[in-house]
């Protein structure tokens, strides 16, 4: 019986084509996030480094989650499941112990065999396949031997005495391990296009911050700290990273007082990365990053993108910048985003009647000369920063949703998870997935309490206390069996 299941981590190709040095300390960067990321799973699983892998051994209670967060770790270009058997030194013992594993999935299929051999042994790998195949395929009711384009490749390593049955193969995520790329801050607004950047960013091994201008409402900031928490969870958890909320109201009023209409959108968009800019330097970071698409809103034409882009010295980075929106949605839809954004509160921003598209350079200079610099001044210094993994008690304290441990017959949970078959409390259950929570709570008798349900009690919490504010209710409870 096995009761170990053994990953093999292969490292992203833009890493193993580097120098000694820098490979080394990609690798032992990417063996630290990795230990970091399973020990939250478990402390006793194992761990290995080698120069151009990393091995992994679980328990098997665990296989499903270690595969999935190894999947979603930056860094790593292809993950391998493997049975591990040690002193196999004997052809004879190799290809018995391979058609006990394999044979019996090779029924009706064509098969080829793939050897890899490190260490000394008195054959060479062409061998080992050929003995193997053809144990294989005796012992099998394969259909047979295809060369070329085999319904199943049967993956065998056999480093000394160690020989390893490779049972899948997955490819991941790529990039580089999270803090190889030092830090950058994302503006973060919650909707599609500043979560992929910010994914983007992730992904590449950079330990992206979040800063988020709050122009009005409660709701929209616990939207956006709901994705930025999401996102972190799922790509970005073996660095602990700051959410920055700065209040903007304001900055907005200030803007409608001494910014004429057409440039209002311009001016928000320049004071937000001046804000971001101090934020930045403050905790040395030097980079800042934005969700920007050319041509997608009028504050973003080419001309427009310079005019904001002036207002600060600091590199700013656009990843989607030559994206197209179904491209950006089609990864937003990837990573898990897209319901997110769907439902993310429109803030009651600066709509301009008439935005300029084609802005001038002196108007610009000129405009930005009457705006009062004391009040971006004063919401920095009043902007408030947390660990995202601070978000849920944070989210708490802004004003906190009742938790109730025990059901009366008479109240009516809310299934926020999305799946098919609502969760069965015996008490009335109704099955509404999280992004469909602010359409449909509305339609529900109002004289009712209703109790929100998710797997941990965590996100139905944050989903609770965002209903309670954007549609300004007080029937909501969160329910967490015991
Ligand atoms: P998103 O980028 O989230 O899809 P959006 O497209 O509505 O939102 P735009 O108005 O196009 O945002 O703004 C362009 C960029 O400016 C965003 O991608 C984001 O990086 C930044 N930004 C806009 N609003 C905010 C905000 N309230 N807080 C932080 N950053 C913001
Ligand atoms: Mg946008």
């Amino acid at each position: 019986m096995q009761n170990t299941q053994k990953f093999i981590i292969k490292l992203f190709p833009e890493i193993m084509v580097k120098g000694s040095s820098a490979k080394k300390q990609m690798i032992g960067q990417l063996y630290s996030n990795v230990k970091t990321l399973l020990e939250k799973i478990d402390k006793n699983i194992n761990i290995k480094k080698f120069s151009d892998k990393i091995e992994v051994l679980t328990p098997t209670q665990h296989t499903d989650k270690v595969r999935d967060k190894l999947l979603d770790t930056p860094g790593i270009e292809t993950l391998l499941e493997a049975i591990q058997f040690d002193n196999m030194r004997k052809l004879d013992d190799i290809k018995k112990k391979v058609a006990e594993v394999i044979a019996p999935k090779l029924e009706g299929k064509t098969f080829v065999v793939r050897a890899k051999r490190s260490g000394s042994h008195d054959f060479n790998s062409v061998e080992l396949e050929r003995v193997v195949g053809g144990h294989l395929k005796a012992n099998s009711n394969a259909k047979g031997v295809d060369l070329h384009n085999p319904d199943i490749k049967v993956m065998l390593e056999l480093l000394e005495n160690q020989l390893n049955i490779i049972t899948a193969k997955y490819k991941a995520l790529g990039g580089f391990p999270i803090g190889t790329q030092g830090d950058i801050l994302s503006l973060m607004s919650g909707g599609f296009d500043s979560t992929v950047a910010s994914y983007l960013s992730i992904k590449r091994g950079v330990k992206t911050h979040f800063v988020f201008f709050n122009l009005g409402g409660n709701a929209h900031e616990i939207g956006v700290k709901q994705v930025a928490l999401y996102l972190w969870n799922k790509f970005g958890a073996s660095h602990r990273v700051k959410f920055v909320t700065v209040p903007f109201e304001d900055v907005v009023t200030e803007i409608f007082h001494s910014i004429p209409s057409s440039y209002m959108g311009v001016m928000l968009k320049r004071l937000m990365l001046q804000a971001s800019e101090k934020i930045a330097d403050e905790m040395g970071i030097d980079a800042l990053l934005t969700g920007e698409s050319v041509a997608q809103v009028s504050s973003q034409t080419l001309r427009n993108l310079s005019l904001i882009d002036q207002a600060t010295d600091k590199l700013v980075l656009r990843p989607l910048a030559m994206m197209n929106k179904p491209e950006i949605i089609y990864i937003a839809d990837k990573i898990g985003t897209k319901h997110f954004a769907e439902s993310m509160p429109e803030y009651c921003g600066v709509i301009s009647q008439n935005p300029v598209t084609h802005g001038s350079y002196k108007r610009i200079e000129k405009i930005a000369k009457q705006f009062n610099y004391e009040v971006l001044n004063k919401a920095v210094e009043d902007a408030k920063s947390i660990y995202v993994d601070e978000i849920i008690q944070n989210v708490n304290e802004m004003a906190s949703t009742q938790i109730v441990h025990t059901l009366n017959d008479d109240d009516i949970v809310i299934d926020i998870r999305g799946k098919e078959e609502p969760v069965n409390l015996n008490v009335k259950t109704l099955n509404i997935p999280f992004y469909k929570l602010k359409k449909e709570f509305v339609k529900l008798p109002k004289d009712k309490t209703y109790l929100l349900y998710c797997d941990k009690g965590i996100m139905s919490q944050l989903h609770a206390q965002y209903l309670k504010d954007l549609l300004n209710v007080k029937n909501i409870k969160v329910y967490r069996p015991n």
